[in-house]
């Protein structure tokens, strides 16, 4: 399945705005193919995206950032309330 992404346009790096990217699943472990199936990608650099200790892979409070301005943007987009959310995704994150 094509990824895409619901927060962003354009294929540059959510982070630096580099346009050497990565695509990476928002809501990753169990929820990936859910993350897939809903846009809840965003596009990463290498570095941002799991190639230093910078990368959201590593660093918790960018992982936690993007987890939240993912979720806000989903219940807009979908028309959903927190409570589908915690439904699909197993967790708030706002
Ligand atoms: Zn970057
Ligand atoms: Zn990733």
């Amino acid at each position: 399945m094509n990824r895409f992404s619901i927060l962003q346009d354009k294929k540059q790096c959510y982070v630096c705005g580099s346009s050497i990217i990565h695509t990476h699943e928002v809501y990753y472990g169990k929820n990936r193919k859910k993350s897939i199936e809903d846009g809840c990608c965003v596009y990463l650099c290498p570095r941002h995206h799991n190639m230093s200790n910078d990368g959201i892979h590593f660093n918790k409070d960018l992982d936690l950032k993007v987890k939240k301005e993912m979720e806000k943007r989903w219940l807009e987009y979908y028309n959903k309330t927190i409570d589908d959310f915690i439904k699909r995704y197993g967790k708030n994150y706002i």
